[in-house]
């Protein structure tokens, strides 16, 4: 079974076992328990819960040596390497994965992952630093290496559907000076909501562009949108590159202006383009445009989990145990595009 697959039965288990008897109604979304910090504590609240946890999510099924596949080892030392019996190889439980040579307890990574995922829009880099105890620098580098967990899960999903689509802009100039399209000192980055046959928003993808061309849609479309796709946009001339991945593409030309935004075939992608600035906006003092594709992932992740709000830390964290180790260095580094 491949890793997808793994995840998505993961994903299916806990939202049949966790959600039973969940019913769809107003306020849905909002009116959801989560999951509460008493019962974070109560089952995640000492490091030797956080290592039998970390164990079962990363070897559901038994140690499995990372080297050779043979799962006959031992445990070694304070330090509780696993050392395989077969190629000697020795791993800790975080090697290999997001936590890989980290030096705080795993009690501090639970409790961001449990900010990061249930809080409404996110916290901040500062304010995890408030809550973990540490400093900014560790508080930034822990949230980042989080949302580069959500981006990469994201990232390898693809949009199906009906899928209505806009251009759309971050930054720049706040008051006054041009808007939108043309506008100088700001980032572009494309808005795709995918719909289901009620109209009903299912998933989103915001990624950050170098610019709107025919090249950068065609590419962007080949790697998250399903061929099988119908793609709704207005008459900008790129959105035309989404048949090159084999989209079927209807554009709707709406003359622009504020009238265009109330057109009903791109309602979600303009709610959400607007939402996701106002989120931003509101959560973070700064948002650096080279780390903007993991803001944008980090809110399409949230939205699309939504409805599981109490089931988002343990998906987080299952997760988080098969994304390879991102050290710091490249975490700042600037990133070409989502
Ligand atoms: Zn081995």
């Amino acid at each position: 079974m491949n890793l997808s697959c793994q995840i998505r039965c993961f994903d299916y288990n806990l939202s049949r076992d966790k959600l039973k008897g969940f019913t769809m109604k107003k306020n849905v979304v909002q009116f959801q328990k989560g999951f509460s910090l008493p019962d974070f504590f109560k089952e995640y609240g000492t490091e030797e819960q956080c290592r039998k946890a970390l164990f079962d999510w990363r070897w559901p099924r038994g140690f499995i040596c990372p080297q050779c596949g043979h799962t006959h080892h031992c445990v070694l030392g304070t330090n509780q390497l696993y050392q395989c019996y077969h190629c000697h190889h020795q791993t800790s439980l975080t090697s290999g994965t997001i936590f890989a040579d980290t030096k705080l307890p795993l009690t501090t990574w639970f409790l961001a992952m449990l900010l990061v995922t249930q809080t409404k829009n996110g916290i901040s880099a500062l304010e995890l630093m408030r809550q973990l105890g540490v400093s900014y620098g560790t508080a930034w580098s822990v949230k980042h290496k989080l949302l580069q967990v959500m981006k990469e899960r994201d990232d390898a999903k693809r949009l199906d559907g009906i899928i209505q689509m806009d251009d759309a802009y971050w930054g720049g100039e706040r008051h006054g000076g041009k808007r939108g399209r043309g506008a100088p000192h700001k980032v572009p980055f494309v808005a795709a909501v995918a719909t289901n046959e009620q109209h009903h928003p299912i998933a989103m993808r915001l990624t950050k562009l170098m610019r709107f061309s025919r090249s950068e849609i065609a590419c962007w479309a080949q790697k998250y949108l399903e061929p099988s796709c119908t793609v709704v946009s207005d008459g900008l001339d790129c959105f035309t590159a989404v048949t090159k991945a084999g989209c079927e593409h209807v554009p709707i030309v709406t003359g622009g202006g504020p009238g265009s935004v109330k057109h009903e075939e791109f309602t979600w992608v303009n709610t959400m383009i607007g939402n996701v600035k106002r989120a931003l906006n509101g959560t973070y003092h700064k948002v650096s445009d080279e780390h903007l594709p993991r803001y944008l992932a980090e809110f399409c992740y949230r939205f699309d989990r939504r409805f599981n709000l109490p089931t988002m830390f343990t998906r987080l964290a299952y997760v988080a145990v098969r994304t390879p180790p991102m050290p710091l260095r490249l975490l700042v580094l600037a990133e070409r595009s989502g």
